[in-house]
């Protein structure tokens, strides 16, 4: 997928010469998100700064804990809701700029949408078919085209058998695949999920994500999960983790061919660099080094070192970027810093 390849290139440091604007190429692009939401006088930080880029055909889980601002951003890029600052585009509608006429349009033709409630998916005392139609009406499908796709998108997330059916009469797991065909009825570009497995056991939760999975297959709809069902996050290429309003790690999976000819998923976790250079350690990592308060980092051909600070060092030390450089480099440390400390070159200003 060209976003993952477009990661992987600017962890490498690669310029990237297919791209002349940011997120010109992406589906979802999200540069410096902010949502602050003010309660009683009080402020609270939903998004801080987050940076985001989904390619098209992606599918994608996104996990963090509870609080960590995962839907707040999925009703940004539902456009529900609205960005206190930053940027957040979604097949290159800038989502910022949109008059109410336009919004509705996106929310009815751009993205769809997949709620952990069923009673926020479907109407209760219409039948899957009725469910699936009616987006259509609303957007003026021709009555034929209407019935024609909702029967082939029942079929396609395997609940043809619930046609007739109104909602109660169907399982929990047939609702939210019925909750998916709607959300697709229109022909969205991207389709996003805020754990839509949440009120299912583990069987059922897997069919529906199944669901979603063909989806994004079949039709090339990009997809956009969140998720704590950790069987979901396992089993997608892509899975970001959010934390206090901002993405801190990815995991990228790729297929490779074992030994025994089975196809498995490796996975490589990765931090993320935002555009301002500021990458998040991983907490592990971090205290198993007992690191704090600053680092020393050294530039090597093709990684950067960190190390923990020096901790008593003598008051001054690492006053700039500099200091860190190497013992013995030519041409580098004391012997210039000398030089530029005293009144001039040896021989001159006389
Ligand atoms: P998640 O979906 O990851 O659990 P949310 O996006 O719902 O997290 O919430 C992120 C933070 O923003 C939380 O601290 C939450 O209390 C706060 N928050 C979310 N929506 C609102 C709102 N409408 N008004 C005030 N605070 C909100
Ligand atoms: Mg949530």
């Amino acid at each position: 997928m060209s976003a993952i390849d477009d990661l992987i290139r600017a962890r490498r440091g690669e310029p990237d010469r297919s791209r002349p604007e940011p997120g010109a190429q992406a589906m979802i692009f999200c540069d410096r998100l902010v949502r602050i939401f003010t309660v009683g006088g009080l402020e609270v930080q939903a998004l801080q700064g987050l940076d985001l880029v989904v390619g098209p055909g992606e599918l994608t889980a996104l996990v963090g804990a509870s609080g960590s601002g995962k839907s707040t951003l999925l009703g940004i890029l539902a456009a529900l809701d609205v960005p206190t600052g930053g940027q957040a585009i979604v097949d290159g509608l800038d989502l910022a700029s949109l008059r109410t006429a336009q919004r509705l349009a996106y929310r009815r033709a751009t993205v769809g949408f997949l709620w952990q409630q069923t009673s926020r998916n479907l109407f209760t005392h219409l039948t899957a078919a009725q469910n699936v139609t009616l987006p259509m009406r609303l957007a003026g499908v021709g009555r034929a085209e209407r019935q024609q796709r909702a029967a082939e998108l029942l079929e396609l997330m395997d609940v043809a058998d619930c046609r007739d059916q109104v909602v109660p009469e169907m399982s929990g797991g047939q609702q939210q695949r019925v909750a998916v065909a709607v959300a697709l009825a229109n022909r969205p570009r991207v389709l996003l999920a805020d754990e839509p497995t949440g009120e299912l056991d583990t069987e059922t939760a897997a069919q529906v994500f199944e669901a979603m999975r063909t989806a994004n297959a079949e039709l090339g709809v990009t997809v956009l999960i969140v998720t704590h069902d950790r069987a979901v996050a396992q089993h997608v290429r892509r899975t970001i983790a959010i934390r206090d309003g901002r993405i801190s790690t990815e995991v990228l999976r790729r297929a490779e061919t074992a030994a025994d000819g089975r196809e498995e998923l490796v996975a490589q976790e990765y931090s993320v660099l935002d555009r301002a250079g500021r990458l998040q350690l991983p907490h592990e990592y971090v205290t198993a080094l007992g690191m704090r308060d600053r680092v020393r980092l050294e530039l090597e051909p093709d990684h950067i070192g960190v190390w923990p600070g020096q901790e008593d060092g003598p008051p001054g030390a690492g006053d700039g970027p500099g200091q860190a450089a190497g013992p013995g480099e030519p041409g580098g440390g004391p012997d210039q810093a000398a030089a530029g400390a005293g009144d001039g070159e040896p021989g001159a200003g006389r």
